[in-house]
């Protein structure tokens, strides 16, 4: 198919490299020398503008922070709407929110394009072994469009209900990963400081009740060892962590813990810029508290 790919981030990149061995892909980036740089190594051309990597695609999908970044890439005579085909499907892949989902898809529609929100989770190393999950928001029929192509880079691929719900579900998904980030932090600098050593504890909480994805994939890795690789941006899940509260107060919920980690998320942003890697927030954490969780 022809495909266009906007959005060559941590994970974009990868995800587009999925699709650029069964398609005919155009990718573009606003830096460009990632664009070149994907091109070289995965084949496909290399777009100047939004308008220029949308010309004759039968499918768009974007990878941006933010559904303001999407939105801001319709507009203007260089903007996707300029040259989107009717008929065309437009894949947004980015962590977004559903409101703005839902205003994308109804501005989409007047122009007779399909809409699906379709954010993914797994990280950039599912991203690179294509074993994401996409939680798909649409109308069933552009569902069962979008399914073949997310297939390139998901394994699992849910349909969650109308435009939106695809948001809904990462947002609450990432508010959860936030919640076990920083309580995970406080419990083992505790730990660590009563002389319990870090692995050992480790260990025993694996073994148990208590354990998540942040203690069982993510801290041996990344915490444990020191590592502290950079793969999603703290940036980022803070905005997620927000997504979050606004959409549980939409559904009338009330939500004091996501609210907490929410204002944690935004100060550890505050204090720790726009590049830092959302594990970070154990390293604040550990600071606070005078001790690291190694071993
Ligand atoms: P990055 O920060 O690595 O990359 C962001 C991408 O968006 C870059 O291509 C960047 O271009 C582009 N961009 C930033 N601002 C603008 C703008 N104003 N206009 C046009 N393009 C812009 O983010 P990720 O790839 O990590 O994340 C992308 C999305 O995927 C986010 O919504 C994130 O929450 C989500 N996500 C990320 C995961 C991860 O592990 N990294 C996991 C699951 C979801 P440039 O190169 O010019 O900076």
């Amino acid at each position: 198919m022809r495909v266009a790919f906007l959005g060559l981030g941590a994970i974009g990149q990868p995800m587009a490299g999925h699709l650029a061995r069964a398609n005919q892909l155009t990718v573009w980036n606003r830096t460009r020398a990632a664009a070149d740089r994907f091109v070289d190594t995965h084949g496909g051309r290399a777009a100047g503008t939004p308008r220029e990597a949308v010309e004759g695609a039968e499918v768009v999908l974007t990878c941006l922070p933010t559904s303001r970044e999407v939105e801001a890439l319709l507009d203007g005579p260089d903007g996707i709407l300029a040259a989107l085909l009717r008929g065309a499907l437009f894949l947004d892949c980015t962590s977004g929110d559903p409101e703005s989902a839902q205003r994308i898809a109804r501005r989409l529609a007047e122009r007779g394009v399909a809409f699906a929100d379709c954010p993914v989770s797994g990280g950039t190393n599912g991203a690179q072994a294509g074993t994401l999950t996409v939680m798909v928001g649409a109308d069933p029929g552009t569902f069962a469009r979008a399914r073949p192509l997310l297939a390139s880079f998901g394994k699992r691929i849910e349909h969650l209900g109308p435009v939106g719900a695809g948001s809904a579900m990462k947002a609450v998904n990432n508010a959860l990963l936030a919640v076990n980030i920083l309580s995970f932090g406080e419990g083992f600098t505790a730990l660590v400081k009563a002389g319990v050593p870090a692995r050992k504890a480790l260990e025993v909480l694996n073994a148990s009740s208590g354990r998540s994805f942040v203690t069982e994939s993510l801290v041996p890795d990344r915490v444990l060892t020191g590592a502290w690789p950079n793969t999603f941006r703290l940036a980022l899940l803070d905005k997620d962590v927000g997504i979050a509260v606004r959409f549980l107060h939409s559904q009338g919920v009330e939500s004091p813990l996501l609210h907490l980690a929410s204002e944690l998320f935004h100060d550890a942003h505050a204090a720790l810029g726009e590049n830092a890697d959302y594990l970070e927030a154990i390293r604040l954490q550990e600071q606070r508290a005078g001790v690291e969780i190694r071993g």
